[in-house]
């Protein structure tokens, strides 16, 4: 009897570990089905900088409204010597130019629709737009084919996009659909704080020809590669993802190893302690694969790179910066990314709090768990830092804002990071210490569970929270977005 408990257990267990597996696929097909699709063609030359492409889009009209042109973001252009949103605020100057100043572009030498050249546009208050003028309307659920043809210049920059003595940065680098919000393209404009970018999922096939001492980590899986006179032509596939970024160097390291079904790549140059920080990406995905829910892809690549802040996340792929204070915080912070802004996307430019709040507060969980750093440590911290912020802005002004805002609301990037990583931690440990442990692993993973591949509200977010405990939960979020919350007492009761 028991054994037979035992094997209809089993059987049980291993069916609703297949239905899950199959759950997660079906899932990332029928998010695939639904996405649009992005063929690109990338040489870089090593000498000049210069990124040439071909890119092919397949658009279908998801809206209610025939369209008459396409828009893109064209974020490469921001690196021009003339924008008016410089790339990173004055004071970040001497971390992201070293060498001086190095300015970037992006030009079109061609843009085709439907194979025919068509009279584009580079648009926006800060030339940031690509309009693409379709040849006749497009009406809800057709499909319209664009080709672009472009050079980007990269500047010598420690950023998402550019190149140093040490590696090649190309993130937010190609022309990206805007989002249709409301029937319209949201062509919301770069901002030199935050990660002010908003995308749908997508699928993409990149194939990039670069000189063959280069080690490439990318936000697909490689598929093929082939050698010729010096240089490597790989060819990378991705299915639902947000974004496609590529990490390259001729001076990486790579290091592998497995977590669950996915395989983990670690690239750097100067870590020390390589077998480490691969270690910490393993165990952190382990860790958000047992708790959130299952990673659902085949290649996670971190890579350590110079950026001017601590990391940058992406699609199966995280930068993490050459001689951080703490690699370890870095690395489970942008792996927590992976599902918070990866899987779960949500609007980082109006409700940054939720994925840098999340992924940060998620970060602290695991340092506790590893016994890394005790959660009491981090938030104690935490409360300090954001209390100590308001009495000096109570001191100076009345009628402090502290609710959360568009990341273009806070004066400058120290109180957007205040809001968002700091105060939005502590609005996820609030919750933690009132729902429990096992509710909250819950309420987060439901909310994986619903909105993967799905662009999230902070509504969707409550709502989580909400099912998995009560409705006063909602107060809890309601105080804290609208800037009432009360954090001082948690220092008063130590
Ligand atoms: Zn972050």
């Amino acid at each position: 009897m028991k054994k037979l408990v035992c094997l209809l257990l089993t059987l049980c267990l291993a069916t609703s570990v297949l239905l899950l597996a199959c759950c997660s696929t079906n899932k990332m097909d029928e998010a695939s089905k639904h996405a649009n699709n992005y063929c690109l063609t990338c040489a870089y030359d090593e000498k000049t900088h210069i990124v040439s492409a071909t890119q092919q889009v397949q658009f279908t009209n998801n809206t209610d409204n025939a369209l008459c042109a396409l828009k893109f973001h064209i974020y490469a252009n921001q690196y021009r010597q003339d924008a008016k949103t410089t790339i990173v605020p004055i004071l970040y100057n001497h971390v992201a130019y070293p060498n001086g100043e190095s300015y970037g572009s992006i030009t079109f030498d061609s843009v085709l629709v439907e194979g025919k050249p068509v009279a584009f546009v580079i648009e926006g208050d800060d030339l940031d737009v690509l309009s693409v003028p379709l040849v006749e309307e497009l009406f809800p659920d057709q499909t319209v084919t664009v080709e672009l043809t472009y050079q980007i210049q990269l500047a010598n920059v420690k950023h998402r996009l550019g190149y140093t003595d040490n590696v090649v940065n190309l993130g937010n680098f190609f022309p990206i659909l805007c989002q249709t919000v409301n029937d319209n393209f949201a062509t919301t404009p770069y901002y030199n704080i935050g990660d002010p970018f908003v995308s749908d999922v997508a699928n993409f096939d990149v194939t990039l020809i670069v000189k063959e001492d280069y080690l490439v980590a990318t936000s697909g899986n490689l598929v093929s590669s082939s050698s010729e006179n010096g240089y490597v032509t790989y060819r990378y596939t991705a299915s639902a993802v947000r974004d496609f970024a590529i990490v390259m160097s001729n001076k990486f390291k790579k290091l592998s190893t497995l977590a669950g079904d996915t395989q983990v790549n670690y690239y750097y140059f100067a870590d020390t302690d390589g077998e480490k920080s691969l270690e910490t990406a393993k165990t952190a995905l382990e860790y958000f694969n047992k708790n959130v829910g299952t990673y659902p892809y085949a290649t996670y690549n971190v890579c350590e790179t110079d950026f001017c802040y601590g990391g940058m996340e992406y699609p199966c792929l995280s930068m993490v910066t050459s001689g951080s204070k703490s690699y370890t915080e870095a690395i489970v912070h942008e792996t927590a990314h992976q599902w918070f802004y990866g899987l779960v996307g949500n609007n980082q430019i109006d409700h940054a709090w939720m994925d840098e709040g999340l992924s940060e507060y998620l970060t602290y969980l695991y340092l506790d768990d590893m016994d890394v750093v005790p959660l009491s440590k981090n938030i104690l911290a935490a409360t300090k830092t954001y209390t100590t912020y308001v009495d000096v802005l109570n001191h100076y002004y009345t009628d402090v804002d502290r609710s959360f805002r568009p990341i273009d609301k806070y004066k400058n990037d120290n109180e957007y990071v205040i809001f968002t990583y700091v105060k939005g931690s502590l609005l996820f440990d609030t919750l933690y210490q009132t729902m429990g442990e096992s509710k909250f692993w819950q309420a987060v993973s439901h909310y994986y569970q619903q909105m993967q591949y799905k662009m999230a509200t902070p509504s969707n977010l409550m709502d989580s929270f909400c099912k998995k405990s009560n409705d006063e939960i909602a107060t809890i979020f309601e105080n804290f977005i609208d800037g009432k919350e009360i954090i001082g007492q948690i220092v008063q009761n130590g």
